[in-house]
């Protein structure tokens, strides 16, 4: 008996199309409807029973928050459906990253969930996105799946929501997990699964959004040379909940910017340090810095630590929890 799949499209390039075959940048993301996609890649029959919808057609670099939330509760109502074994996502790969890790958080099922995009579109030589699409339902169809939070699967591996990330701009093997690596492959027609995850996800992660409506504003602060404190004040006084500072090497800050979130902390604002650079661990820091009472990210990016944030602020505004949350997941 084939496993039932819904594929749920929200666009992005593998539903991308050119002016030709050779032109891939500049073309529309989120061009093709779920139904095209399809009958693109009619080997998806073999695989499973496919059943397609379409939640929007827009380039990944665009989604909202209210986006995000649509998403997760679309997904949860559709994994709670006896004839839903699996949900495969198509999806931009800009955010990719962002919306793996709010559904690791959010969804409220093992059943398989797996995001998969593309990164040339759909009218390329060598187009990217019809074997990636394969792989992704063969991923969602193994029994192996189950349990291992929300996947990404694109260019043959597979990744855990929490740790995937873009990482360049044009390559097809542009995911990759910094500090760690890939959670499987599907190479030879078969998925493999070498590692898993340690951090709490999908049924054991306790945020629950079914009922929220919108997510507290958290802006991310991007450290460089030369910074002041315009931004930070201009997010404040635009009703920021929580800050981001993505700072240079593992959190710094910058001294003229210190104050700003410093005096953020005072009225209320959550400032979480995070890191600039890609990878690795920001830590508790100076004295000084957890005196101002700045929390810090572990090893999540800045856009990973921003939704945790996020989650975590619908919850509590209570640092010493923020943190505990942040160190959790
Ligand atoms: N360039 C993007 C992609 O690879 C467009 C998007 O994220 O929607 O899918």
């Amino acid at each position: 008996m084939m496993k039932k799949i819904k594929i749920l499209a929200t666009g992005g390039t593998i539903a991308g199309k050119a002016a030709s075959s050779t032109q891939l940048t500049g073309y529309t993301a989120g061009a093709y409807s779920v139904d095209d996609l399809l009958a693109s890649v009619p080997a998806l029959g073999e695989l499973a029973q496919i059943s397609g919808e379409q939640l929007c057609n827009i380039d990944s670099s665009s989604i909202t928050d209210a986006l995000l939330l649509r998403l997760a509760q679309r997904c949860n109502e559709l994994l709670a459906q006896e004839d839903v074994d699996g949900v495969v996502i198509t999806h931009g790969t800009d955010t990719m990253e962002e919306t793996a890790f709010f559904l690791n958080l959010t969804v409220k099922s093992d059943k398989p969930v797996v995001l998969v995009g593309a990164m040339r579109p759909a009218t390329a030589v060598s187009a990217d996105g019809p074997l990636n699409i394969i792989n992704a339902v063969k991923t969602a169809v193994c029994a192996e799946s189950a349990g291992q939070g929300v996947l990404v699967v694109m260019n043959d591996e597979i990744y855990g929501g929490r740790d995937v990330m873009k990482t360049n701009t044009a390559n097809v093997a542009t995911f990759k997990a910094p500090n760690g690596g890939a959670l499987g492959c599907i190479v030879g027609g078969e998925v493999r699964y070498y590692y898993r995850s340690v951090r709490p996800h999908t049924l054991a992660a306790e945020f629950a959004i079914s009922k929220v409506t919108a997510l507290p504003r958290v802006d991310i602060i991007y450290a460089h040379i030369g910074q002041d404190r315009v931004l930070v004040d201009a997010a404040c006084a635009a009703g920021a909940r929580g800050l981001v500072y993505a700072g240079s090497g593992m959190g710094s800050i910058h001294g003229a910017v210190e104050a700003a979130l410093a005096e953020a902390v005072q009225s209320g604002v959550v400032v979480v340090r995070s890191s600039r650079t890609g990878s690795g661990r920001v830590s508790a820091g100076l004295a000084r810095w957890q005196e101002q009472g700045f929390l810090y990210a572990d090893n999540l990016n800045p856009q990973k630590a921003r939704l945790l944030l996020q989650l975590a602020l619908l919850q509590t505004h209570e640092r010493s929890e923020v943190q505990e949350l942040l160190l959790r997941y």
